[in-house]
């Protein structure tokens, strides 16, 4: 399609977006068990409100926009405070868990180079752990050492120690892992990088605001956040259980020596002195501020609350899955994430299931190994697992008289 020659009206361009949006899922209802979180009109509107006021508004420079170095210090604050990150804790705002886990294999790499001369370094994770990390793998030229998780899903802290050797620089643990919900053993895990002083990383992306608030409304949460010797560094996603706008997530070092290692700068061309603390130079303010309007608004309070009903959604949705005879609950969750496959997979085909749900207007994620369906449930979903899971049921009888089968399909897509 070409640009036109003469410029459409504005009415005009902002009706052909809207009618792009016809057939994308309807999150704003509950339709989406992944990829978009909604605590309420009001909310979504203040985070555009704050997006739009500071979207040209350029972070790559706080010198000409301290506006944005004090939006930044205070969410990294509040989310260090959330971590227990103590006095010297030191982080940055970046555009999402996929940053911010980029940045933690980085600083990985610099510190195990400068500390103790590894060229071939290497990351010991458990297969659980996101796809970020393999991602900031082949980027940066670190080896993946993916280690099986034990039969509850979790990550095998005695096999990790073993597949750790002199390149090791980094060890990772998650809170909960993405594919079944559950929260590693994180003690045990940083309790092996710190004997060998190297970094472990916590990816809280999904779990940061939900533990710390789970662990306030008085769940027993196992320990996961810097109260635990040995980690390095956590990432916590805003853009998921934080309910702002896309593009905001927060990368926390333990200390500004460990954080040191994820900056970037140079001075080796004829532009100047050059710093830069993610992935991107020139970075919109928008999601920065819509971070900043979002915490300040809901509080304590509003975390609470959403925190309660997220976790209300998904406990309901669990027990409605444990109460369905052709279907298998990977695990109980441990935050507002769970997974799902066929108690008898030659008889069920989950993805077909997914299909079914989906011409119902219901998007779940689709994973494996093994062949399962995954459901991030938030705060919208309270009040709507009734609805879902009577058109889950209807799916399995379509599929089961049909005998069809699905896709896989992909959490990511490449166009
Ligand atoms: C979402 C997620 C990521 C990746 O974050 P993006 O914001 O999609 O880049 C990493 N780890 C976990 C556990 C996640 O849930």
């Amino acid at each position: 399609m070409a640009i036109p020659g003469s410029g459409l009206s504005r009415d005009e361009v902002l009706s052909q977006l809207d009618a792009m949006k016809a057939h994308d899922v309807r999150w704003r209802d509950g339709r989406a068990f992944t990829l978009a979180y909604n605590a309420g009109d009001e909310v979504v509107a203040l985070a555009e409100e704050a997006y739009r006021r500071f979207s040209t508004e350029n972070a790559l420079n706080t010198d000409a926009f301290p506006s944005l170095r004090r939006v930044q210090a205070d969410v990294v604050g509040i989310v260090g405070s959330w971590l227990e990150a103590g006095e010297d804790g030191a982080g940055f705002m970046t555009t999402g868990g996929t940053e911010s886990i980029l940045m933690a294999v980085k600083a990985a790499r610099e510190r195990g180079r400068a500390e103790r001369g590894v060229t071939s370094p290497n990351v010991v994770l458990p297969t659980s752990a996101h796809a970020a990390f393999e991602k900031g793998c082949a980027y940066f030229g670190l080896e993946s050492r993916r280690i099986a998780v034990r039969d509850d899903w979790r990550a095998d802290p005695d096999a990790m120690a073993d597949a750790v050797d002199e390149n090791t620089v980094l060890l990772v643990g998650s809170a909960p892992q993405y594919p079944q919900g559950v929260v590693d053993p994180i003690t045990e895990i940083a309790a092996i990088a710190a004997e060998r002083d190297v970094n472990c990383h916590v990816d809280a992306c999904m779990g940061g605001v939900t533990l710390t608030y789970l662990a306030r409304l008085g769940h027993d949460i196992p320990a996961w956040n810097f109260s635990v010797p040995g980690v390095t560094s956590i990432s916590v996603d805003l853009h998921k259980f934080g309910y702002t706008a896309k593009g905001a997530s927060v990368i926390m070092h333990r200390s500004k020596r460990l954080r040191s290692f994820q900056t970037f700068v140079t001075d080796n061309w004829l532009g100047g002195f050059y710093g830069s603390s993610g992935v991107l130079g020139t970075k919109s303010g928008g999601a920065m501020a819509a971070a900043w309007a979002v915490l300040h608004h809901l509080g304590d309070e509003g975390y609470l609350r959403l925190t309660a009903a997220a976790r209300r959604a998904c406990d309901q949705l669990a027990d409605a899955i444990e109460a369905t005879p052709e279907l298998r609950l990977r695990a109980r969750p441990e935050a507002t994430l769970l997974s799902f496959g066929a108690s008898d997979p030659d008889a069920l085909d989950v993805f077909a299931v997914a299909d079914a749900l989906w011409r119902r207007g219901w998007y779940l994620d689709r994973q494996g190994p093994p062949p399962s369906l995954h459901c991030t449930v938030n705060a919208v979903h309270d009040g709507r697992i009734d609805a879902f899971v009577a058109d889950l049921r209807a799916s399995i009888d379509e599929v089961l008289a049909a005998r069809s089968t699905g896709d896989q399909g992909a959490y990511g897509t490449v166009e």
